[in-house]
């Protein structure tokens, strides 16, 4: 039986060293083979030859190195294309999330016949405060308006079956944002709660902006609540407007006052426009996201890697 563990890293030419220590030090200990597959997102330190390293020392790290940064999900994605094992694991470079878990994960999927086993954070400890109040009120948002069920605090470590990964590999969409995909796809979940760890070494990769970008692919690629809220208003936008017309009218006719106030007449008419841009703009990511989608552009190119027959365009 074999467990793949999946490591995209960008940039943790620090971290890599001592997560590899701790991560074999646990598997040791499990009577499961293993094998790493770390993703090298275009980083621009020394991770590269970090991970050369680790593969000659170890013949079960394969590393794939990509031309440029792709982002996290494509990382992602690249290893679970190339997981050869029974059971594979997404872990964090950085040791966020903690390997000591990984026994209890591997004994939960075993014996009580679920399909995945994921982790969870009961806190966000030393987060900053903004962070997690957004956060919280994104999953608040996404899990009301969407069918993918997305827990809050849940991170991207999960230990899932064979079949799993292959519905995963199946779902092939440009735009990718595991957290849904993994609710979306269903299957029988586990969770083990722990306490929030810091970072071991490194910076975070990401900014505020990058997470909010990150948060509207979200909800854009797992809700069209967004277009429905944007037609109602338009409907509602024209009963007020369709009564203000009788309004006028009447008013006109009975009082014989023409309607005074330029003011308030451009007050309505940017107020109006104003909302008009704001869901011309909410089509326009929907729009954005086909145009991405019908390019069918590949998820990642591979410049590099040690292991035969991987596909490198995909
Ligand atoms: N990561 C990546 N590509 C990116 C950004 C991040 O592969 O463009 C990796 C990073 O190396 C780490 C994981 O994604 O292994 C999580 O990143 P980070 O720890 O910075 O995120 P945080 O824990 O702060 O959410
Ligand atoms: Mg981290």
């Amino acid at each position: 039986m074999l467990l793949s563990i999946v490591v995209p890293a960008y940039n943790e030419q620090e971290a890599l060293p001592i997560f590899y220590r701790e991560t074999v030090k646990v598997l040791k200990g499990m009577e499961c083979g293993y094998e790493f597959v770390f993703v090298n997102d275009g980083s621009k330190d020394e991770t590269l030859s970090v991970l050369k390293e680790l593969s000659e020392k170890d013949e079960n790290v394969t590393y794939l190195s990509f031309s440029r940064n792709f982002g996290k999900e494509a990382a992602m994605y690249a290893g679970f294309c190339n997981a050869k094992g029974d059971f594979v694991t997404v872990m964090d470079a950085d040791l966020q999330d903690p390997p000591a878990l990984l026994p209890e994960m591997l004994k939960k999927i075993r014996e009580n016949n679920c399909d995945s086993v994921a982790v969870r954070r009961e806190n966000r400890k030393g987060e900053p405060p903004v962070r997690s109040f957004f956060a919280k009120l994104f999953y608040k948002l996404i899990n009301k308006i969407s069918d993918a069920d997305i827990v809050d605090g849940a991170r991207d470590f999960r230990m899932m079956k064979r079949e799993m990964i292959d519905a995963i590999v199946e779902m092939s969409e440009y735009n990718r944002f595991s957290k849904g995909i993994f609710g979306w796809l269903g299957f029988n979940t586990e969770w083990i709660s722990y306490r929030n760890v810091e970072r071991v070494a490194g910076e975070t990769k990401w900014s505020f902006w990058k997470l909010f970008k990150y948060s509207v692919d979200g909800i854009v690629n797992f809700s069209q609540v967004p277009l429905t809220v944007v037609s109602v208003s338009g409907v509602i936008m024209t009963f007020v407007a369709f009564f203000m017309i009788i309004f006028v009218i009447v008013r006109r006719l009975v009082f014989g006052d023409p309607v005074a106030g330029w003011a308030s007449l451009v007050c309505i008419i940017t107020f109006i426009g104003g909302i008009q841009l704001f869901c011309m703009g909410i089509i326009g990511q929907y729009v954005a996201k086909t145009y991405m989608e019908a390019k069918n552009r590949p998820h990642y190119i591979i410049a590099e890697t040690n292991r035969d027959g991987v596909k490198k365009v995909n």
